[in-house]
């Protein structure tokens, strides 16, 4: 039996993962489950996969959890130590689908007990890709992608040299507003930046796809796992979310991977990898499709792609800084602070501030600077936010 632990599980990708999991139970030990408000899920789902733990981030709802669990013989534990801890726990496979750079402790303790690391998490490799990437190898431990793009690239790649690749190509929906006149973005709600046109994901990604802020975390993500050049990423975007990327090599093909927009597939690949089984996804019907489309990103539209360049061309810890600023100009949106088309402009002045000065983003990659730095620029983004509020 594979043992398995869920980082995130009462997510979207988490439920997606359970989902996967819960129909071959007899294949799979559950070893620890994480969550944070969503309790009830949390106990439901440790109880029904007899989990040997369940742990909350949220030190004050610990009673909760326990008493939800009571009678069931699954462990409860709170606290952001608790869930690096429950990482650390004996597993083959563990899942990393905590949302934002909270995700990124965990999974880093994960590899350094030599798991495979199945990463959703994208915020780890944008804030800090060459320490997860050296901590898996000095540990042994394996990262595989679950990002939808990235895991298509990943399947595009397999028995093929990385050194024949000219280019790689991401796909992006556009999100909510890519057809909306450029003059009108101000306006965008949050109601409407909450649904998106094709995927069924969280709150904050779902936010992300419509900035495209998401994409530009994946342009980074891209790089620091397959460690191609950034002049050789692009971004095309694709309305009908069906083509997941292409790689084009050096011959001239272009390999596309092409699939349902369902994230079980991505999950399902890194679960079974280097296998390939059957998944409960739909069977693409292309005759009835008929077509599909692409364009160029409008980089006015969504400054979020320029900012994702300066971010490569700067290096060293301006990931971390750009999801920071990135992760609390977000906040100020859901909160109603900030308007949509504002996001860019927080980031874009954190980036330039704190870039600027020596000493932050040329300081060594540990999680203590990548964590300094992100506390900084919640702080200057903060800052920002409340000039623009006024
Ligand atoms: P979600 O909001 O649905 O779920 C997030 C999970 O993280 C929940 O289990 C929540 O309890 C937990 N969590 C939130 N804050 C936490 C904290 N401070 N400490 C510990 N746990 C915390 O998010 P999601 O859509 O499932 O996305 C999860 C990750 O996967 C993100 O990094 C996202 O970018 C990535 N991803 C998601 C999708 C998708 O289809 N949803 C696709 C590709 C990549
Ligand atoms: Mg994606």
């Amino acid at each position: 039996m594979r043992r398995i632990s869920i980082l995130g599980a009462t997510g979207s990708i988490g439920q997606n993962t359970i989902d996967l999991i819960a129909r071959a139970p007899q294949e799979y030990r559950v070893v620890a489950l994480t969550g944070a408000g969503n309790i009830a899920q949390l106990a439901d789902d440790a109880c029904r996969l007899g989990a040997e733990i369940a742990v909350t981030a949220h030190d004050d709802r610990l009673e909760e959890l326990r008493t939800a669990l009571s009678g069931s013989g699954v462990d409860a534990a709170a606290g952001a130590q608790a869930i690096v801890e429950a990482a650390q726990r004996p597993a083959d496979w563990v899942m990393s689908a905590i949302v934002g750079v909270a995700g990124l402790a965990p999974g880093l303790a994960a590899l350094r007990d030599g798991a495979t690391l199945a990463l959703a998490n994208k915020e780890s490799l944008v804030c800090a890709g060459s320490l997860m990437r050296d901590t898996a190898r000095t540990r042994g431990a394996t990262l595989l992608p679950v990002d939808s793009e990235h895991s298509a690239i990943f399947q595009a790649l397999t028995g093929e040299n990385i050194a024949d690749v000219e280019r790689i190509v991401i796909t992006a929906s556009g999100g909510a507003f890519r057809d909306w006149p450029v003059e009108d973005l101000h306006k965008a709600t949050l109601e409407l930046a909450s649904s998106h046109p094709n995927w069924d994901m969280g709150q904050r990604i779902t936010i992300d796809s419509a900035s495209l802020f998401n994409k530009a975390m994946e342009v980074i993500e891209t790089r620091e796992y397959f460690g191609i050049e950034p002049e050789r990423i692009e971004v095309l975007v694709h309305p009908e979310s069906l083509v997941h990327a292409l790689v084009g090599f050096a011959d001239g093909a272009l390999m596309a991977h092409v699939g349902p927009p369902d994230m079980r597939h991505a999950i399902g690949y890194a679960l079974h990898w280097p296998e390939r089984r059957a998944l409960p996804v739909e069977r693409l019907d292309l005759a009835r499709i008929g077509s599909l489309t692409f364009r160029a990103p409008d980089e006015r539209r969504w400054p979020a792609l320029r900012l994702a360049r300066e971010v490569m061309a700067a290096g060293g810890l301006s990931g971390a800084v750009f999801n920071a600023a990135k992760e609390t100009a977000l906040d100020g949106f859901i909160d109603g602070r900030i308007g949509f088309t504002k996001m860019a402009e927080v980031v874009e002045r954190v980036l330039d501030r704190i870039c600027a000065q020596p000493g932050h983003i040329d300081a060594t990659m540990t999680l203590d600077n990548v964590a300094h730095i992100d506390h900084l620029a919640r702080q200057e983004a903060g800052t920002v936010i409340q000039k623009i509020a006024g």
